[in-house]
C-alpha cells in the first residue's frame, strides 16, 4: 500500500525538502582537500537546527551522525570521520531531517578539488539516472519506469546498479512503502498517483555492484573497491506533474 499524501502534507514535506536544500548548499560550499566529514557533520546539524527541523539519521537505527558521508568505495552510510578529505576524493553527503513528524531526505556527489574525468563522468552520469528516473514519475505511469530509465542509462554509459539499496517512499517516516529499485522493467509495478512522495536515488558503481560491510556495521562498499556515485531527491507527485521538493521552486520546475 502506497500512501497517498494530501496537499497540506505535500507542503510539510516541502517545507523538509527546502531545510535539505540549504543545509547541502552549506555542506557543499566547504567540501574540500583537508576538511573532514566530521567538520561536515557538524556544519549540518548546526545549520539543520538553526532551521527549525532535527536530525533525522541521528540515532536511526544507532546511526551516530546528522549526515552519510561516503568517500570514493564507500557506497551510502558513511560515519563522517576525521581523516581529512583528499584532493581527487569523490563524496557522498546524505542529508535527512524532520520537521513536525515529517521527512526530508536528498543527498549528492561531489568532486573533492580536482578529480579525474573518469570519476566526474561517474558523478555526471549518477545525476542524470536521477533526471530521467524523476521524469518517469508522472500519473498512472508505473514505478518500473523509474527504475527502468535510471538503469538503462546507467548500463548504457558503462556503469552497474548497486542493487542492494534503492529509493523509497518517505512521509512521516523515513522510509515508506515502495521500494524503488534503480533496476527493473517498464509498464511494472504499481500505477503512480497524485500524492505519491518518494525519494528517488540511483547509486552507480565504475565497476562490480557487489558490495561488503564494513565492521562498524554501518559502512557499505564496493568489493572490489572500485567508485560509487549516489544521489536523491524527494518528489511529489501532484496532478500538474512531478515536484522536486529537495530544490527550490525556481530550479525544480
Ligand atoms: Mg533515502
Amino acid at each position: 500500500m502506497i500512501h497517498r499524501k494530501s496537499a497540506a502534507q505535500i507542503e510539510c514535506l516541502r517545507t523538509c525538502g527546502q531545510i535539505v536544500f540549504a543545509v547541502q548548499q552549506k555542506v557543499e560550499a566547504l567540501i574540500a582537500p583537508g576538511v573532514s566529514t566530521r567538520q561536515l557533520d557538524a556544519v549540518a546539524e548546526a545549520a539543520i537546527i538553526e532551521a527549525g527541523a532535527r536530525p533525522a539519521f541521528k540515532g536511526y537505527h544507532g546511526f551516530p551522525a546528522s549526515i552519510c558521508a561516503s568517500t570514493n568505495a564507500s557506497i551510502v552510510h558513511g560515519f563522517p570521520t576525521d581523516t581529512p578529505l583528499a584532493d581527487g576524493d569523490i563524496v557522498s553527503i546524505d542529508v535527512g531531517v524532520v520537521v513536525d513528524g515529517y521527512f526530508g531526505d536528498g543527498a549528492f556527489t561531489v568532486g573533492v578539488g580536482t578529480i579525474s574525468s573518469a570519476a566526474l563522468d561517474l558523478i555526471d552520469t549518477t545525476r542524470r539516472c536521477l533526471e530521467l528516473g524523476i521524469e518517469q514519475m508522472r500519473v498512472d505511469g508505473r514505478l518500473g519506469d523509474i527504475s527502468h530509465a535510471i538503469q538503462t542509462h546507467a548500463e548504457a554509459a558503462g556503469y552497474s546498479i548497486v542493487r542492494e539499496y534503492g529509493g523509497h517512499g518517505i512521509g512521516r517516516a523515513l522510509h515508506e512503502s515502495p521500494h524503488i529499485n534503480n533496476y527493473g522493467s517498464p509498464g511494472k509495478g504499481p500505477r503512480l498517483k497524485p500524492g505519491h512522495v518518494f525519494c528517488i536515488e540511483p547509486i552507480l558503481s565504475m565497476g562490480s555492484p557487489e558490495v561488503e560491510h564494513d565492521d562498524d556495521g554501518w559502512t557499505v562498499q564496493t568489493r572490489d573497491r572500485s567508485l560509487t556515485a549516489h544521489c536523491e531527491h524527494t518528489v511529489a507527485l501532484t496532478e500538474n506533474g512531478a515536484e522536486i521538493l529537495t530544490l527550490p521552486a525556481v530550479l525544480s520546475a
